[in-house]
């Protein structure tokens, strides 16, 4: 099958040629015809699949079509509501692309930074419209917005937008959408609550399925240590010894442990950086910069910072804490092993988190090796007071972390 089996028009197929997309993935083949056909589409796929171009090429070439003969300012024709700045810039870079050859233009609006660029881009008008939700509503209330000439909405990563609290805003936003439209619903799982609201969006929708987020976890190679908490950072530093291990994502639950992982990293000269919800923009951006051009070899990030982060080929991930909840073990892991290199996982398991593995060996149907060489096994030791000061902390600044989030992304 390729690009030009699935009727996409040759503006697109030059810029997709460009960037040596050579044919569809999955998600792309069958989401395409249904989304050029104005089905809505209830997609259940994860980063990864190259599911933002699922919806984007078929948007672009619908408005491409529709707008063409018109050369006045761009009528706003389709809306992306996405959960994270980073994932609304890099829907945004992806479009920029794929649209290059065509006349379809298109804006990005996030929040965390001064508005008056967004506006001036809202002012001179667009096609296509990528907004995180709090942003969206706030320049929607100060009139610079218009959402009555939509044709397209596409909710992507909804589950994570659900995690992180907007679901009033999504609410809200429906109200404010024409009725009639098109519509195209992404989430990484399905549970009840995420098919209930896509249940009040779609109409008939035709169901698309990228590998169930449960089988991700055959494609990678993944390994565990049980070690103590006390002995996290030792361990890392003896993982870490093997160089072939040149780019690693590594997850921490906190904001607070992100920072402390790679400030400690760098006292032992690996160069590493921290990227969460508290540092600025810019910031992250360069970042993730040094980090693809392998200036910076560990990039330690919280769940919510990673899941907007595209880094092609990236080979290993490390879990440094273990995630409660088993679906994030998935996503996480689902980072690495992409365009087709086997990825690694690597977890470190401290005695508390023994029962969240179980969890995920539940999830993935599979047990995860065991690592045998292992210098810092877990030990049947009581945690020592200093230690369980230290997880009250933990537990402590995990609540307020999960409370302020739901405040910062809007
Ligand atoms: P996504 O799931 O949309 O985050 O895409 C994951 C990665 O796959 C991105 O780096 C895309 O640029 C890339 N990608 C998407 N579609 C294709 C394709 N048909 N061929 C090769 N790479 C692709």
């Amino acid at each position: 099958m390729t690009f030009d089996d699935l009727k996409i028009i040759s503006p697109i197929l030059k810029a997709l040629h460009e960037k040596n997309y050579s044919q569809p993935t999955p998600i792309q083949e069958k989401a395409i015809p249904l989304v050029l056909d104005r089905s809505d589409i209830l997609g259940t796929a994860q980063t990864g699949t190259g599911k933002t171009a699922a919806f984007a090429l078929p948007i672009i070439q619908l408005i491409e079509q529709i707008e063409k003969e018109h050369s006045h300012r761009p009528t706003l024709r389709a809306l992306i509501v996405t959960p994270t700045r980073e994932l609304a810039i890099q829907i945004g870079e992806n479009i920029e692309l794929y649209a290059k050859y065509t006349s379809v233009k298109h804006a990005v609006i996030f929040g965390g930074v001064k508005q008056g660029q967004q506006v001036s881009a809202l002012k001179k008008g667009t096609h296509i419209l990528i907004a995180t939700p709090g942003r969206l509503l706030d320049l929607m209330d100060q009139g610079y917005l218009d959402l009555s000439t939509i044709k397209i909405f596409v909710l992507d990563e909804a589950d994570r937008m659900l995690d992180m609290g907007f679901i009033h805003d999504i609410k809200k936003l429906l109200k404010l959408l024409p009725r009639k439209r098109q519509s195209l619903f992404f989430s990484a799982t399905m549970p009840p609550s995420i098919k209930e609201l896509s249940s009040n969006i779609l109409t008939n929708p035709r169901k698309v399925e990228v590998s169930p987020v449960s089988s991700t976890a055959e494609t990678v190679q993944q390994f565990l240590y049980y070690t103590n908490k006390s002995s996290k950072k030792d361990l890392l530093r003896h993982i870490l010894k093997d160089d072939k291990i040149d780019q690693v994502l590594l997850f921490s639950r906190t904001k607070h442990g992100a920072d402390r992982i790679a400030k400690t990293l760098k006292k032992q000269n690996i160069t590493a950086a921290a990227i969460h919800g508290d540092k600025a923009q810019n910031y992250r951006q360069k970042v993730l910069k040094q980090f693809k051009s392998g200036e910076v070899r560990v990039l330690v990030a919280t769940d919510i910072a990673a899941r907007g982060i595209d880094i092609d080929k990236l080979q290993y991930v490390i879990n440094y804490d273990i995630p409660d909840v088993a679906e994030t073990y998935v996503h996480r892991i689902g980072r690495s092993g992409r365009a087709g290199e086997q990825g690694v996982a690597i977890s470190l398991c401290e005695p508390e988190e023994n029962t969240y593995v179980k969890d995920i060996e539940k999830l993935i149907k599979r047990k995860i090796n065991l690592m045998a060489d292992n210098p810092f096994p877990q030990t049947d030791k009581p945690m020592t007071l200093q230690e369980k000061k230290e997880a009250n902390r933990e537990k402590q600044k995990r609540k307020q972390e999960f409370f302020a989030n739901r405040k910062r992304f809007r």
